[in-house]
């Protein structure tokens, strides 16, 4: 297993200093290496956080010395033509089916990561129902305030229920608050904090109230999840309503770069947005994207194939249950959402939250089962926890 993270505890770029003459290669080299296996000691411990740490890319270090640029939407030409949008666009298609959509019927394309998405999808909404307000609850991602923020839209924050889900009584309240204008609601698969999933059903029939409802999937940690899961038929493009939805690819997947898919229904896309200079239409948030991140994707995913994605969202899931049940014997009073892989449990000593890299609010601490945590590594937080209660 090879695993990579940034040590994030001490940010010191005096180490890193650009000087007026070139530095020394043998110097250039043995920061770089001692950079690496920096980054490496911790990760086996790093708990609190979604992305998976378990994967191997060194294959590509021969496509780091071609730049691989795809301007503009993946099924568009352009005049440089070193793309890999061939790739691009069958990981789409790929990631759309798994959303239950019809790869003909859904734009799509590997944005920066799942904030971007967000913000693709969302303006996907806002052109839709330009007088709706943003709906989302109180444990939805920051990206979603960032959004409204950046589209100026006015957004309405909506309490949880006891589930971590949004509380669609109180949703409803607020649209019938505001009849006529619509509701853009986002539906979060996979809370940051908690992994609770919003019911979508529910949102739907809530902001009927204001109108005509968008819903946007919010499914950056668990879009990799509920796939095989018994929400499997339902989720995603399964419902009307749902117009877009974003999800990470270097949580669930694990990839050395930060990258993300945003889908929406091909219909609430312009298609007359072109870019005459770079001969492409584009329809996307950005104009160059890395082309890397989409050669990495189609690799890691046809790799798997869609049963090896199932294989790992079971051993994630059950690993999180694992967890659960070492984390109760432990005393720390562990709580689990259904098909969720995210474990919140009391706060510890402060030296286990530092050795595991734990998330933490308050008096609250969380784990996240992507595929690099192992049994072990969940035994030895099991003893650490008891020595250290004891
Ligand atoms: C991580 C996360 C995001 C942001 O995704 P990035 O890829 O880190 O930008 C958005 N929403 C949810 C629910 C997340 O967990």
């Amino acid at each position: 297993m090879t695993i990579k993270l940034m040590r994030i505890n001490q940010v010191r770029s005096s180490q890193y200093g650009i000087e007026q003459f070139p530095i020394p290669e043998p110097d250039l080299l043995e920061a770089l290496d001692t950079f690496i296996a920096e980054m490496r000691t911790d990760e086996p411990y790093v708990l609190g956080f979604p992305a998976n740490l378990d994967f191997s890319f060194s294959r590509f270090a021969g496509l780091l010395d071609i730049f691989v640029n795809n301007v503009g939407d993946p099924d568009s030409h352009e005049k440089s033509n070193v793309n890999a949008k061939a790739m691009e666009r069958s990981v789409v298609d790929f990631i759309a089916e798994l959303a239950n959509a019809d790869p003909q019927q859904v734009y799509g394309y590997v944005a920066g990561g799942g904030s971007e998405a967000n913000l693709f999808g969302l303006d996907r909404g806002c052109a839709l129902l330009p007088e709706a307000r943003i709906y989302c609850s109180a444990a939805a991602h920051y990206s979603i305030h960032k959004s409204a923020r950046l589209m100026r839209k006015e957004m309405v924050v909506v309490a949880c229920d006891d589930q971590g889900r949004i509380d669609a009584d109180a949703l409803a309240r607020e649209c019938r608050a505001d009849p006529g204008r619509g509701a853009v609601v986002v539906a979060t698969i996979g809370t940051t904090m908690t992994g609770a999933i919003d019911d979508v059903d529910a949102i739907i029939g809530a902001g009927a109230a204001a109108g005509r409802v968008y819903v946007h999937v919010d499914a950056a940690l668990s879009g990799l999840i509920v796939p095989f899961t018994a929400e499997q038929e339902s989720w995603g493009f399964a419902r009307r309503e749902v117009g877009s939805v974003a999800i990470s690819m270097h949580k669930g997947l694990g990839m050395p770069v930060p990258c993300a898919l945003a889908l929406c229904r091909a219909e609430l896309i312009d298609s007359t947005v072109g870019a005459e200079y770079v001969g492409a239409t584009d329809s996307t948030l950005s104009c160059s994207r890395s082309g890397l991140a989409s050669a990495l994707l189609w690799y890691a995913l046809a790799a798997k194939g869609k049963a090896g994605l199932e294989r790992t969202a079971h051993r994630a899931l059950d690993m999180a249950e694992y967890a659960t049940r070492k984390l109760a014997d432990a005393g720390l009073r562990p709580t689990l959402h259904p098909a969720s892989i995210v474990v919140v449990f009391d706060r510890p000593a402060e030296w286990i939250c530092r050795k595991y890299h734990l998330a933490t609010e308050g008096s609250l601490a969380h784990i996240v089962t992507v595929p690099h945590v192992s049994e072990q590594i969940i035994d030895e937080l099991h003893r650490d926890a008891q020595l250290s209660l004891r």
